[in-house]
Formats: structure tokens, C-alpha cells, sequence
């Protein structure tokens, strides 16, 4: 019946529940237009993580900007008192480091909200507000221009008087006062003392400070799962470890109009209407900008063997014409325009061995990383986004720009070997084990026993990465 249809409609809409309902849709419309691309969730979120978010929402929006919880909690901050009384706690994160960074400390910190009851409120920046719209429904995620700490936010480091980490280490840490708030330093270069924050009996310190100030630049939560402290809830938040990112990443980020713009036309113009859709991510970690023909050789190597584009043949140019020829479009991403051009004059000046039409397109070649400039950044968040309504994907080794788009995506890419001496890796490329994002900078050390350990060796769910020995990832 029509009914049921629209029931059914709607369920999509939210991404089988997942989303909340009742935002203007026209303020946000990549919320519920998503799915226009053909791309619902890779599985289903569980009923419980659905229940967790409408309950987080709730929170939300009890403890959101000038609420009078919020009004409350902000007015203890001179006070050095604070009553037990408090009905709500915040985690403050820091708008610190590249966008793909970003995304992924954003759902870090999200989830470490959901997980110890907290609100989480974020940081504007220069840029955020033009990127990403407001997740919850009734009061908004970012913190207001009049927050006690934003004077400060930007020069919190690890030598603050309120920092964690400097904190143990100068074994300030007294039973009697629970400061008012606490700056958690978790950005790549921290310290043994700050990473002692992935131990229960820290965070049962951290439990009582109303404010929690983060600063990271890495997906910690791969170390979240190493903590008996929040192994049962995260089991029932995530029966299956691997779709955490994507969930919570769906769930969270949603581009604003300019960037959905970004992207829809793009999509329509040069990706919908063909059989295929290969997203091809090129990151190169050096100083000097290239092109490089070692990269190059690399990804024809890699996508070649794999068979995700087809041979050309060089000696006969001659089109197989039997029947209609299948199509793939190959989204290239890339701060330089090089790859781009020698692999579209490729499928030009050749036939396919295979009859097949092979489209390359690359939307923009920004030259290099700019992240002050807003415009620039918009167009780096369109780009992962369409990277993650392709089908096959290919990504580069360390860069949370492939990582972003493969778990929104729900793909498990095919990674590049990071070239060592500016020469083609051979394997050129690896599967991936699972959509997760690796996490960069875990700690290796056994909270219990007091001593290092191999943090990628303790449980079958938490191994370490493929395109980075030392870090840890969820499979
Ligand atoms: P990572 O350095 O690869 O881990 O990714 P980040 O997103 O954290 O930082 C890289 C920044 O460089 C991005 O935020 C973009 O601003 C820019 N950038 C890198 N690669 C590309 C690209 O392919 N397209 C665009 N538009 N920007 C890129």
C-alpha cells in the first residue's frame, strides 16, 4: 500500500533509522538526500547504537549552548567549586590539523562522548561551519562565540598547567579538588604520560571534570577497544568492530548545501551514467609536489594486475566492436594535475583490450595543501565524499583522505605501498582488511602490568595496519 511505501521511503531516507527525523530539509540536504546516489549503509546499525544516539540527542539537547544546564556548568568555571550536582560534561574538541584528520577525530571524539556520557561540543575553526551542518536535531554541536576557554582553545599544548599529561607528570593529581576542566593532549606528539589517557584508572579520574578540552589529529578508536572499561558497551554499540567509522561517520557528517552542491553536480555530470565508478586517490607524502613517474607507474601497476582498469593495446588500434562497449568512470583525486593527464591520454590514444570506455576525470588540482582557505577545503571534502560513492576504490598509504572516503563508502580499497626512495613498490598494492581508518600513534603499553606490550597482538579485532607497521586498526 502507499502507506507502507512511505514508511519504507522514510526508513531509507534515515538510513534504516540511523538518522534522526525532524530536521528542515532543505537547510541540510545531503541529511537525507544521500541515498540518491544509490549508496545506503554497508549493513545495518544495530538497535541498541540507535537507541545510544537517540539518547545522546536527548542529552544534547538538554545540555546544548545556553541551555540552563549548560548556562550552569560554564559559571562554575571561575568559581573552582563545583557541585556534584552538575547535570551535564562536556568533551571540547579542537579544530586542529588537515580535513581528513579532522573527520576522523571528530568521530573519535564522538564516540568517546557517547561512551562516558558526555556532550560533545566543537570548536568552529576557520572553516567548520562552512563544511558540515549541525548533526543533532534542536541544539547545535558548535561552541559558542562567548565560551569561557575560546581565548585559549588555540594555545593549549602540552606544557598547560591543565594539561593530563603534565599533570601526572608533575603528580598534581590530589583526591581532594576536581578541576574544572582538563586539556587531553592526544595530537601525534604526545607524551607517555598523555597516552596514559587510554587507561581505565585515568578515566576514572577524567569521569568527574566537567570539562574535557581534546586536541588530536588521530583516530584513537581503535585503543578505545583495548579498555575493559568499554569493552561490553562498545560490543553491543558494534557487533561488527569494522563499521564503526562508518556508521558513526554517516551518522555525524553531513556536507553542507555548497559542499553537496560540489557534489552533485559532479556526480551527475561525469559519474552516473556509466557501469562502473573507480575512485583512484593519490597522495604523495614529499616535499617536492611532483608529478612522479614512480607514482604513476605505480598506480597503472597496481590498478592494472588488479584488474581494476583495462590493458591498452599499443599495437593495434583497433576498437572490438561487438555489441554496446561496458563504461567506467575513474575519479582521480590529486593536489596535482599530472596523473591525471597521462592516464585520460592513455585511454585516448589507445584502445582497451577489453572494448570497454574508460572516462577519467579529476575534479580539481589544488597544487598544494591550503588549509586556511575555505573554498579549498569545501572542494576537499566534496572530493572525498564522491570518492565514497565509487564502487572500487584505490587509495594511498598514511593519508586520512582515503581513509575518510573508504569508510563513509563502506570499501575496503586497495592501498598503495608508501614508495620508499622515489621508486614504485613492487607489490604495487594490498587489499585492504577492513573499511577502518588505521590509527597513526597508539600507545604500546599495558596499564595493568605497567609496562610495554604489543597493543596489535591482544585481541583478533584490533591489528595492525596495512600501510603502517607500528599503527592499530578495527577489522
Ligand atoms: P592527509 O594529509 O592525506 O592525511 O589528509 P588531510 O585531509 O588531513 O590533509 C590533506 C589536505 O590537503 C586536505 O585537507 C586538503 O586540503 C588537501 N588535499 C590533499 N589531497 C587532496 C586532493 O586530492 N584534493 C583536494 N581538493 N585537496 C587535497
Amino acid at each position: 500500500s502507499d502507506d507502507f511505501d512511505s514508511v519504507e521511503l522514510l526508513n531509507d531516507k534515515l538510513l534504516g533509522g540511523l538518522l534522526a527525523d525532524g530536521f528542515h530539509e532543505k537547510s541540510c540536504l545531503s541529511r537525507y538526500q544521500s541515498p540518491i546516489f544509490g549508496k545506503g549503509l554497508s549493513g545495518k546499525p544495530s538497535s541498541y547504537l540507535i537507541s545510544r544516539l537517540r539518547k545522546y540527542e536527548a542529552r544534547h539537547k538538554q545540555c546544548g549552548p545556553y541551555t540552563e544546564s549548560y548556562n550552569k556548568t560554564v559559571k562554575e568555571f571561575g568559581s573552582g567549586q563545583f557541585s556534584d550536582s552538575l547535570d551535564c560534561k562536556y568533551v571540547v574538541w579542537i579544530s586542529f590539523s588537515g580535513l581528513g584528520n579532522r573527520i576522523l577525530t571528530l568521530v573519535s571524539a564522538f564516540l568517546y562522548a557517547l561512551l562516558t556520557d558526555r556532550v560533545l561540543l566543537v570548536d568552529p575553526g576557520v572553516d567548520m561551519t562552512d563544511l558540515f551542518c549541525e548533526p543533532f536535531p534542536d541544539a547545535s554541536w558548535f561552541v559558542p562565540p562567548d565560551f569561557p576557554l575560546n581565548s585559549h582553545i588555540n594555545s593549549f599544548n602540552q606544557e598547560s598547567n591543565q594539561c593530563h599529561g603534565k599533570m601526572l607528570k608533575s603528580k598534581s593529581i590530589t583526591n581532594s579538588t576536581v578541576p574544572s576542566f582538563v586539556y587531553l593532549h592526544l595530537a601525534h606528539d604526545y607524551d607517555d604520560h598523555d597516552k596514559l589517557f587510554f587507561c581505565d584508572e585515568e578515566q576514572l579520574f577524567l569521569q568527574n571534570i566537567p570539562w574535557l578540552i581534546m586536541k588530536t589529529d588521530n583516530y584513537f578508536i581503535p585503543s578505545l577497544f583495548l579498555m575493559p572499561s568499554f569493552e561490553q558497551e562498545l560490543n553491543d554499540l558494534f557487533p561488527k568492530k569494522e563499521k564503526v567509522f562508518h556508521f558513526l561517520g554517516r551518522y555525524l557528517l553531513h556536507p553542507t548545501n555548497n559542499v553537496w552542491g560540489l557534489v552533485v553536480r559532479y556526480y551527475n555530470a561525469y559519474l552516473a551514467k556509466v557501469d562502473e565508478r573507480i575512485g583512484i586517490q593519490i597522495r604523495v607524502f614529499d616535499t617536492d609536489p611532483g608529478p612522479f613517474q614512480h607514482v604513476l607507474d605505480q598506480v597503472l601497476a597496481c590498478t592494472l594486475k588488479e584488474s581494476i582498469l583495462p590493458h591498452v593495446n599499443r599495437e593495434q588500434n583497433l576498437n572490438p566492436s561487438s555489441g554496446t562497449p561496458k563504461s567506467k568512470a575513474v575519479l582521480i583525486t590529486s593536489l596535482s594535475s599530472g596523473y591525471f593527464e597521462k592516464v585520460r591520454d592513455m585511454y585516448w590514444e589507445y584502445p582497451t583490450e577489453t572494448g570497454e570506455v574508460v572516462g577519467i576525470y579529476q575534479p580539481s588540482h589544488e597544487g598544494y595543501q591550503q588549509t586556511q582557505k575555505q573554498f579549498h577545503n569545501q572542494k576537499a571534502w566534496a572530493e572525498m565524499y564522491l570518492l565514497s560513492l565509487t564502487d572500487v576504490l584505490v587509495t594511498s598509504s598514511w593519508s586520512t583522505f582515503g581513509y575518510v572516503a573508504q569508510g563513509l563508502g563502506g570499501l575496503k580499497p586497495w592501498i598503495l605501498y608508501k614508495p620508499e626512495n622515489r621508486t614504485a613498490p613492487n607489490p604495487p598494492c594490498q587489499r585492504a582488511m577492513s573499511m577502518e581508518p588505521c590509527f597513526h600513534a597508539p600507545p604500546f603499553y599495558d596499564c595493568m602490568a605497567k609496562r610495554g606490550t604489543d597493543t596489535g597482538a591482544l585481541v583478533p579485532h584490533v591489528r595492525h595496519c596495512e600501510d603502517m607497521s607500528w599503527g592499530l586498526k578495527l577489522v
